[in-house]
């Protein structure tokens, strides 16, 4: 492993990139994105071997863990290329995260391609709720990748629930027990404000940790864990199983100041903070002549200098961020 050179202003090491490997998606979570959402064309998306050669940067450069996001990483064609080049990289942790649409044929070849980790979404268990959310996702598909990925020995899963009032706030003490039941981890996830929707009024829907801790807490109790995730999450325990529960709060509990991530968007944007605007522009470094991979990592070091010390959201659900989560990379 090399060592790091991915330091901040504020003396935060950066260790862990997440790749947006396309902005399309098969789901359109009301959350996330429009209904009626347009896609970049392809000229403006990176290339798999140039999203390879971002990545190989960043190993160069101290990297320890990546994450491969979307928009869904399983819509992008030849992933399993992308990830079986990645896996080759040394990396201490590669996960990607997913809507699990089409994991019940895609988990084995992911595993077998050196993926080590996965995060699925799953925000309800009624059928007919799932569909609310997600616009045009299926809930017994995702429901059977979750088992394909068992199956396929991936350990480590991790459900991400995102929490809304009035949408899925009375399934929570359901998810925990599904999660119990699949030996599989639960992290609830606090609504942000990332682009704008119609659907809900996201300060109503915000439903905190503190209220969701407090639904499980009904039933478990949950003590803190001590390890350290390497990720925003927070997380507990429970006595009688291995099931972790995490959370991530946004809005009621910053996490900026332990921040070792950054992203690249899939148009090359890397962006140096999920709730601030900061980006350097790697597609131009990438598609720039002469192209050397000295001047991208080059890039890439300067960029931490515009890291921002930390996030500003406010919980009314006001917009501050203009893109949407599928362009950002989740
Ligand atoms: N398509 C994949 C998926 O569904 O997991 C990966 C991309 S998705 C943008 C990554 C994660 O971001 C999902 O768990 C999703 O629930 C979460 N997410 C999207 N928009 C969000 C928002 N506005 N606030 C909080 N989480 C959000």
């Amino acid at each position: 492993m090399s060592q790091n050179k991915l330091t901040d202003r504020f003396g935060r090491t950066v260790n862990y990139v997440r790749l947006s490997v396309t902005d399309r998606c098969d789901f359109r979570c009301v959350y996330c994105m429009a209904e009626d959402m347009t896609f970049l064309p392809r000229q403006q998306v990176l290339t798999l071997e140039e999203i390879a050669r971002v990545a190989r940067s960043f190993v160069d450069l101290g990297t320890e863990k990546i994450r491969l996001t979307g928009g869904e990483p399983m819509v992008r064609k030849d992933i399993l290329e992308l990830v079986k080049e990645i896996g080759t990289y040394g990396l201490r942790d590669f996960a990607m995260t997913t809507n699990g649409s089409q994991l019940a044929t895609m988990a084995e070849p992911l595993r077998k391609a050196g993926m080590h980790r996965l995060n699925i979404s799953l925000d309800s268990l009624d059928p007919e709720k799932f569909r609310n959310i997600t616009r045009t996702g299926k809930l017994s598909q995702v429901l059977d990748g979750i088992d394909a990925a068992r199956e396929a020995g991936f350990r480590g899963i991790k459900i991400n629930t995102v929490v809304m009032k009035g949408r899925n706030d009375e399934e929570v003490s359901e998810l925990v027990e599904f999660a119990r039941q699949k030996q599989v981890d639960i992290t609830f996830i606090e609504e942000m404000p990332l682009g704008e929707i119609s659907e809900h009024d996201r300060g109503l829907a915000l439903c905190t940790s503190e209220e969701v801790r407090d639904i499980i807490r009904k039933h478990h109790e949950l003590i803190p864990a001590t390890e350290d995730s390497g990720g925003p999450a927070r997380y507990y325990r429970m006595e009688d199983s291995e099931t972790r529960v995490g959370f991530i709060s946004p809005h009621s509990h910053n996490f900026c100041s332990t921040c070792n991530r950054v992203r690249v968007t899939v148009e090359g944007r890397l962006l140096l903070c999920l709730g601030n605007e900061h980006s350097v522009d790697l597609m131009r470094v990438l598609r720039g002549n002469p192209v050397t991979d000295d001047k991208l990592r080059e890039t890439i070091i300067n960029a931490m200098d515009l890291k921002p010390e930390r996030h500003h959201f406010s919980a009314n659900g006001d917009v501050q961020i203009l893109r949407f989560m599928n362009m950002t990379g989740g």
